[in-house]
């Protein structure tokens, strides 16, 4: 089969390579896969930043947002037949450490990263865990069920605190924090103000419901706070997208006494934030990996079926034959996109 190989440890460095379709063993299901969407962590690997030089092993495929149709079973596989539409938890667990058997395995500590740690999905087949397959609704379109990861990322982060009636800062305006916005709009969120560095990313979260969108470069966001009429203490909480230790720096400066945020991006090292804010006023900071496994999933697909599906749609900007990764990846990384697919 044909598959998106990291093959050298160096920026660039994918290859269109041939290699054996894999087998599944007696509890994996085979998938063949439809579509696949490029993520940020693909573009680390791509670039081969300091985190892709101490996590990936060359060659391996990579690639861990999928949409595909279940090929064959593994023996001891009950959940899952030929046919199904599925996608697929990129995190595999252990099952047996406390958080794996008192229902926290999204906590698990020996978390295995599908395409990040093991041979991943952007390939014409791909091999998962059957307990990491989730059995899509078909009425969903493809390209949507190809994103339910980041989705699950921004599902667990903007549901980790009641926005009810709350003004809501998304610092990032990349995939992630777009799909927030209608997340949040659903749950209650009275004022959303998001930022961003990109105008056309800026755009987008307009359309998708922004109540402002604040270019940092060009706007100081206290100020904006201060045009919002019924905002006058501050965010009530925090949804940390882009991974910038200034725009991070700036929420703290930004949130209400006792306010809360759910951290996603990941920020540098050296990230320096006011901490006297952060103790004397009280605030939480919540740290997310993943998708709360399964319940991220469950709500997911319930909001997807009462209408987040054509907001999501709005985010996937871009579609490629899997041939033309070269430029897909260059898209992504140019920032001049939403979400792109790979159609395999
Ligand atoms: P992305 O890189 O596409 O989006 C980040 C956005 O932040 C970009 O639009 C960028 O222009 C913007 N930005 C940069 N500097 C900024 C600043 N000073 N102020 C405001 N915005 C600024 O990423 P994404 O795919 O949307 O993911 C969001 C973040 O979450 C990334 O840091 C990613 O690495 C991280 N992530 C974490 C997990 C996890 O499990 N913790 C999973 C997936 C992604
Ligand atoms: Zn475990």
């Amino acid at each position: 089969m044909k598959a998106i190989v990291k093959t050298s440890p160096e920026p660039g460095g994918l290859a269109l390579t041939d290699v054996p379709t894999p087998i599944p063993g007696e509890t994996q299901v085979l998938v063949k896969i439809k579509k696949t969407a490029i993520c940020g962590t693909d573009i680390h690997i791509y670039n081969w930043d300091a985190w892709a030089q101490k996590t990936i092993k060359t060659p391996q495929i990579i690639g861990h947002e999928f949409v595909g149709i279940v090929e064959t079973v593994g023996k001891q596989v009950t959940n899952v037949k030929p046919g199904q539409m599925v996608s697929g938890e990129g995190h595999i667990v252990c099952g047996k450490c406390r958080h794996c058997i008192t229902g926290h395995p999204h906590l698990c500590r020996k978390t295995v990263g599908i395409g990040v740690n093991m041979d991943g999905v952007f390939a014409e087949y791909a091999v998962i865990p059957c307990e990491n397959i989730w059995i899509c609704d078909e009425r969903i379109s493809q390209d949507v069920l190809s994103v339910l990861d980041p989705l699950g990322n921004a599902t667990h982060s903007a549901l980790s605190f009641n926005v009810l009636g709350e003004d809501v800062l998304i610092t990032g305006a990349g995939p992630i924090g777009l799909m927030c916005i209608p997340i949040i709009k659903r749950a209650g969120a009275r004022n959303i103000v998001v930022t961003d560095i990109n105008p056309s990313r800026l755009e987008m979260a307009q359309s998708l419901g922004a109540t402002k969108v604040v270019d940092v470069r060009a706007e100081k966001l206290t100020n904006v706070l201060a045009s919002i009429d019924s905002m006058t203490e501050g965010f009530d909480i925090g949804l940390e997208m882009s991974g910038s230790g200034a725009a991070f720096a700036d929420m703290i400066d930004n949130m209400a006494n006792g306010g809360k945020i759910a951290i996603l991006g990941i920020l540098p090292d050296d990230t320096k934030a006011d901490w006297s804010k952060i103790i004397f006023n009280s605030l939480t900071l919540k740290g997310i990996y993943g998708r709360q496994m399964y319940d991220t999933w469950y709500r997911m697909s319930a909001l997807l079926q009462s209408g987040l599906e054509d907001d999501i749609a709005k985010i996937i900007t871009h579609r490629f034959d899997y041939r033309d990764y070269e430029e897909a990846f260059q898209l992504m990384e140019s920032g001049h996109s939403g979400k792109v697919i790979l159609e395999w």
